[in-house]
């Protein structure tokens, strides 16, 4: 994470890591948060902000990253900054990737989030990023074990 950051700031980005390491409780106040904000419906609630227990802050592995306070951008301005643009070209050059892209809400049961990236180790993160995956479909092609995914595919498949 900490080279990923430095990468960035190396081509003169602004970086604020706004979330790395949460704890329970600091997801179960953000969680709660959020379904007072939508009236008390936590299915909404849980499309934004993860589940005390079920967020990968929790794991240490991912992080929120902007240029900015995120809270205050929307996605659509956030991923054209430099930095998105930066950060999404080349976080699989170190072991991240964009965990809830754009179009698969769908697969990930989560908004598009531009400034979370989650880390997967260099092979699985490229190989993800190179052709548009999600972890979830990651998964379903290779099982769970990350470390054990092929490093090229053999077939590439079209699309
Ligand atoms: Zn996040």
């Amino acid at each position: 994470m900490q080279e990923f950051v430095q990468g960035a700031r190396n081509q003169g980005l602004n970086v604020l890591l706004a979330s790395g390491y949460r704890s329970y409780s600091d997801q179960t106040w953000l969680f709660e948060n959020k379904v007072q904000q939508y009236d008390g419906d936590e299915e909404v609630a849980a499309t934004i902000v993860a589940r005390p227990g079920t967020s990968e802050h929790q794991t240490g592995l991912a992080a929120d990253i902007t240029d900015d306070y995120y809270e205050l951008k929307q996605p659509e301005v956030l991923e054209l900054t430099e930095l998105y643009k930066w950060m999404s070209a080349h976080c699989q050059e170190y072991g991240f990737i964009v965990r809830f892209p754009k179009g698969k809400e769908d697969v990930t049961g989560i908004i598009y989030e531009p400034w979370h990236f989650r880390y997967v180790g260099v092979e699985a993160a490229t190989f993800i990023m190179e052709n548009n995956l999600t972890l979830e479909e990651f998964h379903e092609l290779y099982g769970d074990d990350i470390a054990e995914a092929p490093v090229t595919p053999a077939a590439t498949p079209a699309g």
